[in-house]
């Protein structure tokens, strides 16, 4: 049967009459068929990613580019009048992650797969993952995200592990998402969860009874956390995810003859960040449950598990008192605090113990100690975790410190999201690169053919018309595709510093008000979730959606300026937004940002970076050389004597530097005033005025000197393309299937 058989043998009537949602379903059906009959990819040795979040995104069209059998299906719509594009519509996001860090391990298992190496992914199956984000009176409102339907990707297996927390038992069921590689064979993500998560608790927006474990333990992703409440339920996700996976794990190995003394022969456990820490006292518990005794069990643990660090924000490095785990899972802390005796007999240094003297467990530390590998996500991010901010533990286990720069799957970051670049590149440069990315430095031999050029030019176009398109069917907001996108997509957060691009476009508002009129229209786009509890980040989307407003609907202004907030920004929006950019905006502080992977998708889709010296920026920088971006800002170096002399003082900025104050003092202007919220608009303008933690105005003059110069840039639009086509081009190296393969090189040893 061909694929269209098979879709009408599900569906039971023709193509052609089937509604899209019906299709949807069917080649769901048909896709998992074909999933399930690949291959596994197996070996004594197996890879387990473990980690709290898994930002898989849509999946349909993913995996049929995977299988091969994209192209086949889009034309075997078209001949029956559908389009797959509105086919994609029908699929629901799963949303089971925040941003970054949950993307990168999507990014990973695709890698994983397609590397043929064997690599699953352990993890917990959200019923509704992240809010789904709304805009009401300028303001972020959560709804729920539900994703999980009759028909999905989730494939409930019969497997069962008992997880025990204090006064609960309760069984953690696995589901499977099948994993497919590009032309190779699969993995499993494995997804745990309880049958007792009830979703009828949820009340108005995303309240829900924080008490009822039984009835709430994966019912979102990430609850709040601003209260005890909250970070007792994420304690509880925690475990429920690292003891389920755990036990997964030991059966697994035994299956394969592992006597558990071997464990790592058999294993290696990658931990995400700290969210699944407990994992490494759970396995020692469980090993000594399994006869193992105590000091035997913390060398084989310490042998399988390596942990990958993702920040440096100090509010962000997991604590943990001890009792809030007393609470939860008990039987965790004997374990632990013999982990915590251990270090202390062997160090002095206070700033290494995992229970410090305020009872507060540590997790990181925990995993640096009982791991063998640390790893930062990007060149700088690394020096600065052995040089300053872990130094103390580099300095004891420095044959432990090593790098692993972020990527990003081509798959769906190129291939399926830019199919007009891919058919470019095919035509151009072959097909190799979808397996070799760094063959598409090949296009550094068109960098003077204006016939490629042109086209590089003209697929940006349509693919900004598209967005227009979109922008206009979902959110009704009217923009040019003749004006340059920029754009600043990623969560909101003070250290990405979103509101230095706010505090520009005020500041370009007010001189086109006062008659400076600008060479190049200029769209400004923004898409940024911000935490529930997060409430001056809050203010920033309160901010930008007020200067839409005001911006968008002034005559005057709208010819030269305006400004787009997209609403609900997740994968599927990332995918249509990122092809049709030209300016990438990463201008997280430096030093703060550790690597990012957005400012990568957008590189190899051709746009040019506006950036600071942060995270991967700088090896970006390195990558395409200083005439194809353009990069400002205090260095990570002078930010961090900053903070060492505590001597930036916003204060002297706002007072010192008239297009600063002006564009500060317009915040609560009558204008602002008129569209938004006194109280959200004083309190962000009061943070920027006396704190500022993220040193917005220590940068603002750099920004927008280096902001004018690429704009001015853009009008030549030949030299433009050029450094479009350098940026594609070097972009090779931040491939997710590199980072992997130097993953299996230095770590995990598959
Ligand atoms: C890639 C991605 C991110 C990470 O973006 P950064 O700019 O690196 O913070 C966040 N959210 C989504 C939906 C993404 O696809």
């Amino acid at each position: 049967m061909n694929i269209q058989e098979k879709v009408e043998a599900y569906l039971g009537k023709p193509v052609a009459q089937a509604s899209n949602k019906e299709i949807y379903d069917g080649l769901l059906t048909v896709v998992q068929e074909m999933a399930a009959e690949k291959e596994r990819t197996d070996s004594k040795k197996k890879l387990y990613y473990i980690s709290a979040e898994f930002l898989i995104g849509k999946l349909l069209s993913n995996n049929m580019i995977n299988l091969g059998i994209y192209q086949e299906v889009k034309e075997m719509l078209e001949k029956n009048g559908k389009d797959i594009c509105e086919i994609e519509e029908a699929e629901p996001e799963p949303s089971l992650g925040n941003g970054g860090l949950g993307r990168l391990a999507a990014c990973f298992l695709d890698s994983i797969a397609t590397l043929g190496l064997a690599g699953d992914g352990i993890g917990l199956n959200y019923h509704l993952g992240l809010f789904k984000q709304e805009f009401e009176d300028h303001l972020q409102k959560e709804t729920p995200n539900p994703w999980i339907e009759e028909k999905s990707w989730l494939k409930k297996t019969d497997t069962v592990y008992p997880v025990q927390f204090k006064g609960l038992n309760v069984n953690a069921r696995m589901y499977d998402i099948e994993v497919t590689g590009y032309n190779n064979k699969t993995n499993k993500l494995h997804l745990f969860d309880i049958d007792s998560v009830d979703e009828s608790i949820v009340e108005d927006g995303i309240d829900f009874d924080k008490n009822d474990i039984e009835k709430n333990l994966t019912l979102f992703l990430y609850p709040d956390d601003s209260d005890e409440q909250g970070r007792l339920l994420r304690i509880y996700q925690q475990y429920l995810m690292v003891s389920a996976g755990a036990q997964l794990i030991l059966d697994e190995c035994t299956a394969k003859g592992s006597n558990l003394y071997d464990l790592p022969d058999y294993a290696v456990i990658q931990i995400n960040d700290t969210h699944p820490t407990m994992v490494i006292p759970e396995l020692i518990r469980l090993l000594m449950e399994r006869g193992m005794d105590m000091d035997d069990a913390i060398d084989v643990v310490s042998r399988t598990c390596a942990y990958t660090n993702h920040t440096i924000l100090a509010e962000a490095l997991e604590k943990w008192p001890v009792h809030y785990l007393k609470k939860v899972v008990p039987q965790l802390m004997p374990i632990i605090e013999v982990l915590d005796d251990k270090v202390r007999r062997k160090y002095e240094d206070e700033s290494v113990a995992i229970i410090d003297r305020n009872d507060t467990v540590h997790m990181a530390h925990i995993d640096i100690h009982y791991g063998f590998s640390v790893n930062g996500v990007a060149a700088l991010h690394t020096e600065i975790l052995k040089n300053s901010e872990l130094n103390n533990f580099y300095k004891i286990y420095p044959e432990k410190f090593n790098n692993k720069t972020n990527g990003i799957t081509f798959r769906r970051w190129l291939i399926h999201c830019n199919p007009r670049l891919t058919a470019l590149l095919d035509e151009t440069i072959g097909e190799g690169w979808k397996k070799d990315a760094a063959e598409l430095e090949k296009l550094l031999a068109y960098k003077d053919d204006d016939k490629i050029l042109d086209k590089l030019l003209e697929i940006k176009h349509k693919n900004k018309e598209d967005l227009c398109a979109y922008l206009r069917e979902t959110q009704g907001l009217e923009v040019s595709p003749d004006t340059i996108f920029d754009i600043q997509v990623k969560r909101l957060h003070e250290y990405k510093r979103q509101q230095l691009n706010a505090l520009y476009i005020i500041d370009k508002y007010l001189e086109i008000k006062a008659g400076k009129i600008p060479t190049a229209p200029v769209t400004a786009i923004f898409g940024a979730k911000a935490a529930p509890a997060y409430v001056i980040a809050k203010d920033i989307i309160h901010l930008i959606l007020c200067l839409q407003e005001i911006i968008n609907n002034d005559p005057e202004v709208n010819k030269y300026l305006r400004v787009v907030m997209v609403e609900n920004y997740n994968v599927t929006k990332a995918g249509k937004l990122i092809p049709a950019c030209d300016i990438s905006e990463q201008i997280s502080l430096a030093s703060k940002e550790a690597s990012g992977t957005g400012n990568m998708k957008f590189m190899l889709n051709g746009a040019v970076t506006l950036g600071t010296e942060d995270g991967a920026n700088v090896e970006i920088h390195e990558a395409v050389g200083d005439d194809n971006i353009f990069v400002f800002g205090a260095s990570s170096d002078e930010v961090i004597e900053h903070y060492a002399k505590a001597d930036y003082i916003a204060k002297d900025y706002y007072e010192n530097n008239e297009a600063i104050k002006a564009a500060i003092d317009f915040i609560t202007s009558d204008e602002m005033l008129k569209v938004g919220c006194e109280e959200n608009l004083t309190r962000l303008q009061n943070e920027l005025i006396n704190k500022d933690w993220f040193m917005t105005l220590l940068d603002f003059d750099s920004y927008k000197e280096t902001k004018e110069k690429a704009l001015a840039a853009y009008a030549d639009r030949k030299a433009w393309a050029k450094m479009a086509l350098v940026n594609i081009a070097k972009a090779g190296f931040f491939s997710s299937d590199r980072t992997i393969e130097e993953y299996n090189r230095d770590i995990w040893g598959l």
